[in-house]
């Protein structure tokens, strides 16, 4: 349920309506605007009575969010969500472009590539330090000394870094070096790890789950915003399909289906989303010009030598020119992405 308040309704009479509603078991997200102060009421709304809101002193209107999830919806919140790290807008007109390699190697491997990615235009650095493998005896990442080399190497090169966090436990370690939390999407309906995401401060990097539907992608989304943390990225990674050729089968349409759906911002990963080095770039284009808010790519100097990953990721070349031609793209529809150095 959503109350909006008159204009210029007094504190006292907003302070009303929510202690009500409090009591009545339901908890409350205030927006406050410019012009209006929006209330998000979360709970059994069923409960509520839509007529007796309308009528109550200094409301202006008030209606049920028919989607199930509420606050991630449009209907709750109609302009685009955005947020600021560091300079670095996410969610507005810039198509920001997170690059580096699958998992953090060294102190060396890690600041090569990030020197590398800055100059070619990238924004954010990623970089794995506690990896998900399908195998336990893969590489599993080089855990906090990972950490302190990657947060080391973006403030060298004035990046805003990410990385997984793969469980609970994790996150306050985590949390101490990166600026944003990413969930891969082997965890994306780990529910007890996506309820305790609500708490942290830092933006959450939501990838979609290999089988989850869009619907399911934003529930997930919802567990972490009704926790009271409202900055959430959604990322189209590719599904899972009967289809064999690529990795996953990147879902470009998802992109657009969630733009309208939800007012956060929408991300794509053609590495993750191909499992082809060749078929990368295509694919980049493809998510920008569908209108994608900004990239994730991994990038390795010698990917021959990559301990994960290494087929997907691109030549620092290769991710220079991929930055050429999203430049012309984005300039298309109205966007832009940085310029290289
Ligand atoms: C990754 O970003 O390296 C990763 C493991 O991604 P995903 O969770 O999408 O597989
Ligand atoms: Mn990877």
């Amino acid at each position: 349920m959503v109350i909006i308040m008159e204009k210029g309704t007094s504190e006292s009479l907003i302070e009303r309506i929510i202690e009500k509603l409090d009591k009545d078991g339901f908890d409350i997200h205030r927006s406050t605007g410019v012009d209006h102060t929006i209330l998000g009421v979360i709970g059994n709304t069923s409960r509520l009575d839509v007529r007796d809101l309308q009528l109550m002193q200094g409301v202006a209107d008030a209606y049920r969010i028919t989607a199930p999830y509420k606050l991630v919806s449009r209907e709750f919140k109609s302009h685009d969500t955005t947020f600021k790290i560091k300079d670095v807008e996410f969610g507005g007109s810039e198509t920001v472009v997170m690059a580096g390699p699958c998992s953090i190697e060294s102190k060396e491997q890690i600041t090569r590539i990030a020197e590398k990615v800055a100059k070619s235009g990238a924004k954010v650095l990623r970089g794995g330090a506690f990896k998900p493998r399908t195998s336990p005896y893969s590489f599993q990442g080089l855990g906090e000394e990972g950490l302190q080399y990657m947060r080391e190497a973006a403030d060298k090169f004035n990046l805003v870094m990410i990385t997984e966090v793969m469980d609970k436990e994790q996150i306050a370690l985590v949390e101490e070096y990166t600026d944003i939390i990413q969930v891969g999407a082997r965890n994306m309906q780990n529910f007890t790890f996506i309820r305790a995401l609500g708490k942290s401060k830092k933006p959450i990097f939501l990838k979609r789950g290999i089988a989850a539907t869009i619907e399911e992608w934003l529930m997930s989304a919802e567990y972490i915003l009704s926790g009271g943390n409202q900055n959430v990225i959604f990322c189209e990674r590719g599904i899972r399909t009967f289809e064999t050729y690529t990795r996953n089968t990147m879902d470009i349409s998802a992109i657009p289906i969630v733009q309208k759906l939800s007012h956060l911002p929408v991300f794509a990963d053609p590495s993750h989303g191909t499992g082809i080095r060749n078929k990368v770039i295509p694919m980049a284009r493809a998510a920008v010009a569908a209108g994608a808010h900004g990239l994730m790519v991994e990038v390795h100097d010698q990917p021959d030598k990559a301990v994960s990953d290494g087929a997907q990721s691109l030549y620092p070349d290769q991710f220079e020119e991929l930055m050429n031609q999203i430049r012309v793209i984005a300039n298309v529809i109205g966007r832009k992405v940085a310029e290289s150095k």
